[in-house]
């Protein structure tokens, strides 16, 4: 596995590679790994030639008053468990190599998916996501892009971007990868405190009680977000941010609940916002419900 931090060699290697008609998978990731990020890898692995990881913890798509300066670093140990899974060139680009001081080009998704949810509690934030993605497409030129369904909103953004720009590549969404206990791996979980560790499985839960609902035949989405708003405020030591329950692929209101579906929520336990999600095709309710 080779690792690289500098643009030029890694977009150098990709082009030649994608010349030699190579398909190249991109995992892109803010590192700290954890099974998550490896489940992408292992999708990208079977999928492709070529598996590209980058991490990089992007300054653009934190807020000034978030984590970007406290946000878990470990290369050394990221770079262990990338080659374990069989990843081809880890690209680990510092900050100044990505924006340079004279850096001034920004991409944005306009609109409806970027506005609301993350979008609204983190203004900005889709913006950095944007821009960031769109670098690491033409650096490594992947003719797929791995991304996780934890971070919903942001893959349908990207998934819009890909669109709207008609690059030639496939973005993939992979399954949620949760702890035995039900909370989704995140590299914040780092943050919790063992009683806040606890606390945090309101998220899961609450989203649970969602679908169930759902799965007894409700089809009103103020129902089912009143319920789940209504588990978490209910909860020790949780602050809601946001639910919603939307389109799965637009993020779309929805007046009945019908085809794809997405339960998302932000929460804080204690400073740490979390985010969690569940999506699921919803039938049109029989007289059975
Ligand atoms: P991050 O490093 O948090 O930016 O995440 C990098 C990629 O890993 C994103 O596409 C995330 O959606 C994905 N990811 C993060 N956590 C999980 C998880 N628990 N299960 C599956 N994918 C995940």
């Amino acid at each position: 596995m080779h690792v690289f931090t500098s643009i030029k060699p890694m977009q150098e290697i990709s082009l030649k590679l994608k010349a030699e008609g190579k398909t190249i998978g991109l995992v892109p990731t803010m590192g700290y790994l954890h099974e998550g990020h490896l489940s992408l890898a292992v999708r990208a692995r079977q999928e492709n030639d070529i598996v590209v990881m980058s991490n990089f913890v992007n300054p653009l798509q934190f807020g000034p008053k978030e984590d970007f300066a406290t946000y878990p670093r470990d290369l050394d140990r990221d770079n262990k468990q990338a080659e374990s899974v069989g990843v081809d060139y880890v690209f680990a680009p510092s900050g100044e190599e990505m924006y340079p001081e004279d850096y001034s080009t920004y991409v944005e998704v306009k609109g409806g998916a970027t506005e609301k949810m993350c979008g609204r509690s983190r203004p900005g934030h889709f913006l950095g996501v944007t821009t960031v993605v769109l670098k690491l497409f033409l650096i490594t030129q992947p003719n797929c892009a791995y991304f996780g369904q934890k971070d919903a909103q942001q893959a349908v953004v990207v998934r819009k971007m890909v669109e709207d720009l008609n690059l030639p590549m496939e973005i993939v969404t992979c399954p949620i990868v949760r702890e035995k206990d039900g909370l989704a791996l995140s590299s914040r979980n780092t943050y919790l405190s063992p009683e806040e560790r606890a606390y945090a499985l309101a998220l899961p839960r609450a989203l649970a009680a969602g679908r169930q609902l759902i799965q007894h035949g409700e089809r009103n989405p103020g129902r089912v977000r009143e319920e789940i708003l209504r588990i978490l405020e209910s909860s020790p030591g949780i602050r809601v941010d946001y639910v919603e329950v939307v389109d799965g692929r637009t993020l779309d209101e929805l007046p009945v609940l019908r085809g794809s579906v997405l339960l998302s929520a932000a929460v804080f336990v204690g400073k740490t916002r979390l985010i969690d999600n569940i999506d699921l095709e919803v039938a049109p309710c029989t007289a059975a419900c």
